[in-house]
């Protein structure tokens, strides 16, 4: 995509130390492309993520501390410094990660200050790495026998870093992990029921970004050739988290937008204001905070959004014609149980929203569950998914021909066993478009683990897999009738609509059991039919489907045995034509009128 625009960005970022450029527009360029490379893991990790860090000076504190010591104190080559960087980096944000990202909310923000706040005063009070007056005597680094040791050469090395890291950004975001990572930003619940661990990668981006940071500490280090703790204080962590969202922290682009923005904007600020005001201070921090509260107001994807607008694009992910077919589970055998709830219980307090249910399921029959609103469907689903934990009882899932538990298993374990969902109140990425939000579904059909899959996915060694999952994504919209809206932004589609995208969405995860929360929610009469075919179809085909309805009409025709909730009891069950003339199913549902 804009692959010309792109070219001309680098020949123009290339041309730059070839002609007569003034020494200073260099020395801002190499600050601008030290700032980009940081800003840049910020889009990974706040932008796309959701993930908010003002620590991400103490990294790149890391990356130049450690070369900066081990080159000018123990004369070792910067590579090796490099190296150490990198270790000590991915240690530490490895272990913050693992503390931090468990918790939500603000906690992780909180956290990071403080680390970024800690890291700024061990710097500043370790013997050894110079107290407050830092390290000199960096030496430059050396490319074989070619020594970086003016502006213009580093110029070279920063930028190189930072097309290479914007590339390998774009290629992520554009692949199975990537699609794992940008749906982070739903809350989890979907992401897990699609089988992301969601914790894992939140720590595996939060040591990217950190290893980025780290990279430009590094390349910041042998640029300046002395450190010392101010660059990598809170007030730089701030400002790093500013570029990103001035920028537009959701794209890769508008991390080098913001981070050449307030590079050239401070620069000018502190010309500017002193004189204006007749003191010397970092009075831009001022200008600053004021500008990001303007553009939270007004603008909070950043500035990027607005310019992107004037270039044609074309999405990202596009299915290719034919690929090969993914491997497929083995449909379990006709009339077999395949679950089994066991006086399942749910309370919320006081509130029993499941009340010892019991009921099974067998393999090949529409089942429904039905019940008047705040009956505990919903609920009941949950508990089977592993999105709610159980209060008692217990739920079993054929397995290998084995009834196994599978309570107390999280989401994404469960969707391994081939048990997949939609949600009553759709959960889908609503930036995304239709054909990615269905791939999301397909991430336990990839091959790799998630940081092989990171890696792969970087250099673009997936390319056959990413094909196939595509392929898959778009076959699955094709055979819920969506497949002329592939590259439609799945939050402009219709509500009816997007619970079908999220019926394709489950089929991706090739279930051999659908539990489909009131799929007919918002559909037309016509489309209402459409779905009745399509279940009818998957049925014949061999799948197994839980159907929670309350629009009676609906299953009547359509589902072989049916439940009947009330204030979370069964009170009735066996086949529509039976249960559709229970006395007590025709008191929950008129509720008296008689
Ligand atoms: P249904 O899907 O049949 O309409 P739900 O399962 O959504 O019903 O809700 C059953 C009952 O449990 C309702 O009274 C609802 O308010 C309550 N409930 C559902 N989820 C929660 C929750 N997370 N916390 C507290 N109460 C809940
Ligand atoms: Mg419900």
């Amino acid at each position: 995509m804009m692959r010309i625009y792109f070219l001309a960005f680098i020949a123009f970022m290339a041309l730059l130390p070839i002609l007569p450029t003034p020494a200073f527009w260099i020395t801002l360029a190499n600050y601008i492309g030290l700032y980009s490379i940081v800003a840049l893991g910020l889009v990974l990790l706040t932008g796309v993520g959701g993930l908010t860090s003002f620590g991400q000076a103490a990294f790149v504190g890391i990356g130049a501390y450690s070369t900066a010591y081990l080159t000018s104190q123990l004369g070792i080559s910067p590579w090796v410094g490099l190296l150490a960087g990198i270790a000590i980096t991915a240690a530490a944000a490895f272990f913050i990660g693992a503390i931090t990202m468990r918790l939500s909310g603000h906690f992780l923000p909180l956290g990071t200050i403080a680390w970024g706040l800690s890291l700024y005063y061990v710097f500043g009070n370790l013997e050894f790495l110079g107290k407050y007056d830092g390290l000199t005597g960096i030496p430059p680094v050396t490319i074989f026998s070619f020594t970086l040791d003016l502006g213009r050469e580093m110029y070279a090395l920063i930028w190189l870093t930072v097309i290479l890291s914007l590339l390998a950004i774009k290629n992520l975001l554009n692949s199975r992990p990537g699609r794992a990572i940008r749906a982070l930003k739903g809350g989890g619940v979907m992401a897990e029921a699609m089988g992301v661990n969601t914790t894992w990668m939140k720590i595996v981006i939060f040591v990217f970004a950190a290893l980025l940071a780290c990279l430009s500490g590094w390349l910041y280090a042998h640029l300046q050739r002395a450190v010392n703790p101010t660059p990598f204080g809170l007030n730089a962590g701030i400002e790093y988290l500013f570029m990103a969202v001035v920028g537009g922290a959701g794209y890769v682009w508008g991390a080098i937008l913001g981070a050449t923005l307030l590079t050239l904007l401070k620069d000018q600020l502190q010309q500017i204001l002193p004189a204006l005001l007749g003191a010397n201070g970092n009075f831009e921090i001022i200008v600053f905070g004021i500008m990001l509260v303007v553009l939270l107001q007004r603008a909070r994807e950043g500035i990027w959004p607005f310019i992107r607008q004037w270039f044609p694009s074309k999405p990202d992910a596009v299915a290719p014609a034919s690929a090969p077919a993914l491997p497929m589970r083995a449909k379990h055998a006709p009339g077999a149980t395949v679950l089994q709830i066991n006086r399942a219980r749910k309370e919320f307090g006081g509130l029993v929203a499941v009340n010892d249910m019991q009921f099974d399921v067998k393999a090949g029959e529409i089942m429904g569950l039905i019940g008047p609103n705040g009956a505990g469907k919903s609920t009941m689903f949950n508990l089977v998914t592993g999105v709610l934990p159980l209060t008692k009882g217990e739920i079993r899932f054929l397995v290998n021909g084995e009834l196994t538990r599978i309570d107390g298993l999280p989401s994404r374990r469960i969707v391994r066993h081939g048990i997949a969902r939609t949600f009553q109140h759709v959960r889908l990425m609503p930036t995304m478009t239709v054909l990615e939000n269905v791939a999301i579904g397909a991430h336990l059909r990839g091959t790799h683990g998630d940081v092989a899959g990171i890696f792969t996915s970087i250099v673009r060694a997936n390319k056959t897999e990413e094909q196939s999952l595509l392929f898959e994504a778009k076959k699955q919209l094709e055979r819920v009738g969506l497949g002329n809206m592939l590259y439609e932004e799945a939050g402009s589609l219709a509500l009816g609509q997007q619970r079908i995208l999220e019926i394709a969405r489950a089929l991706c995860c090739d279930p051999t059991l659908l539990l489909l929360d009131e799929p007919a929610a918002g559909l037309r009469y016509k489309e209402k039919q459409a779905l009745a075919d399509l279940l009818r179809k998957l049925k014949g085909e061999g799948m197994t489907i839980l159907l929670v309805e309350h629009d009676m009409d609906f299953v009547m025709n359509l589902t072989d045995r049916l439940v009947v909730m009330e204030f979370g009891t069964k009170i009735a069950s066996g086949l529509p034509a039976d249960v559709q003339q229970d006395p007590a199913v025709l008191e929950a549902y008129l509720g008296g009128v008689e």
